[in-house]
């Protein structure tokens, strides 16, 4: 089991009204080539050319390089959090769902247990054309460059932040499943932000959503995490359980799909239940009419 990167075990509807239930068990799922090609680049000027070069547009500044650390902490600084876990005042855990629309959201956490690649996984979601969104930790992109170059180049999927370090975030090192959390705002800011930068300087990409390392939040860091742009959401239906489960029991909770659910998944555990699973699951859904869509689809833009 690895210990770094707890994500949970129970499904959030069991933590409903009992979301400070103490002893909650944690469960693993965690355990640059350079991808620049794809990046945007300005059109090359014409040396020949007798009119003035043509110019780059300037580039629009990004929530979370318009809002610096300085503004966060002269905003934030001195709150004292009074909530923890995984629903707490700002997290997005589901959604008004119009039709028979639902989220699947899978996670790669990265660390030394948990940077594996369920392939097979994310060809279930191509074969039948099933949208997710992924969070995406640092690390794991680090180590799967060409694979997140992949990702981030289908438009089957939305690429979501899962933090730098996998770590719960929090703003007094708070901890959860025994990890211990972002010890402050600047610390809370760096997990967030540097993913953020990651991404943005690696793939050209500004990540809208946040997940932090084992869920787990603050409502004063989720605060900080609207004022960088970015929206923390998690979820109403665990699919996979930090990808412990078996294939029966992803295929079971994942069956009972509803409307305006966001489930939670792994794909970063190639030797989990969780892709058979989940295959036989998107059989079943689909003859209950459940239409899956990504987080960018079915919510409004943060
Ligand atoms: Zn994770």
């Amino acid at each position: 089991m690895c210990t770094s990167c707890a994500d949970l075990s129970l499904g959030r509807r069991m933590f409903l009204g009992a979301a400070a239930a103490a002893g909650l068990t944690a469960l693993s799922a965690c355990g640059n080539g350079d991808p620049g090609a794809e990046r945007p680049t300005s059109p090359s000027p014409s040396p020949a050319s007798p009119t003035p070069r043509p110019t780059a547009p300037s580039p629009t500044p990004s929530e979370t390089e318009q809002t610096s650390l300085e503004q966060v902490e002269e905003s934030l600084d001195g709150r004292s959090p009074k909530q923890w876990g995984l629903d707490v005042t700002g997290v997005v855990t589901s959604f008004a769902a119009s039709g028979n629309r639902a989220v699947l959201t899978l996670d790669a956490c990265g660390g030394p247990a948990g940077s594996g690649y369920d392939e097979r996984l994310i060809e279930v979601l191509r074969s039948t054309s099933t949208p997710a969104t992924l969070f995406i930790n640092k690390r794991w992109a680090q180590e799967h460059r060409s694979v997140t170059q992949e990702l981030v180049g289908d438009p089957l999927f939305e690429i979501a932040n899962h933090g730098t370090r996998h770590l719960p975030l929090s703003v007094t090192g708070r901890a959860a499943y025994g990890i211990s959390g972002t010890a402050n705002l600047r610390d809370a800011h760096a997990e967030i932000a540097q993913n953020q930068d990651y991404f943005r300087d690696t793939y050209g990409l500004e990540l809208r959503r946040f997940r932090s390392g084992t869920a787990h939040a603050d409502e004063v860091a989720v605060e900080m995490a609207q004022m960088l742009g970015v929206e923390v959401v998690n979820f109403s239906l665990n699919a996979d359980a930090g990808a412990t489960h078996s294939p029966s029991e992803v295929h079971a909770a994942l069956a009972a799909v509803q409307p305006g659910d966001i489930c939670i998944g792994h794909f970063n555990q190639p030797s989990s239940g969780t892709a058979d699973g989940v295959a036989s699951a998107l059989e079943a859904a689909a003859e209950r009419g459940i239409e899956w869509a990504t987080l960018e689809q079915a919510l409004p833009r943060p």
